[in-house]
């Protein structure tokens, strides 16, 4: 488990919107989609506030923050470990339905003496959808 902040936030309803709109998708969503998603919502809404709150979500281990070094990070709500397949054409993010590797912490752990909290993995390649589009 990542270490998560125990500082309690004033709750807020735009955030657990986030939340909500964050586990009903799969789709790994950016800061910008789901500031567009809420707007209409919350006329009052800033692109700021949605960072925010991500934050704190991340921050409280409700959330995992995505960078694989492209130019946004993109947010996911199931925070079970698992690993993605990423789409270096669409740059759509799957979920891959495959066990994670515990063993491989504890190997790294006596590698190195460390205390490790979890590991990702990204798989990169073309999805069957633009591979299908190109035939
Ligand atoms: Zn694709
Ligand atoms: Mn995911």
């Amino acid at each position: 488990m990542p270490i998560t902040d125990t500082k309690r936030y004033k709750r807020s309803k735009q955030r657990e919107r986030i939340l909500e709109i964050l586990k009903k998708t799969n789709t790994h969503p950016t800061a910008d989609w789901i500031y567009n998603h809420l707007k209409k919502e919350y006329p009052k809404l800033s692109l700021g506030n949605v960072y925010r709150n991500l934050n704190i979500l991340v921050n409280q281990g409700l959330v995992h923050e995505l960078s694989f070094g492209s130019t946004f990070d993109h947010y996911d709500a199931h925070t079970e470990e698992h690993y993605h397949f990423i789409c270096q054409s669409c740059g759509a993010i799957l979920d891959l339905e495959m066990p994670y590797i515990g063993a491989d912490d504890r190997k790294v752990e006596k590698m190195t003496g460390a205390k490790v909290h979890f590991h990702r993995t990204e798989f990169y390649g073309i999805c069957k959808k633009c591979l299908d589009k190109n035939q």
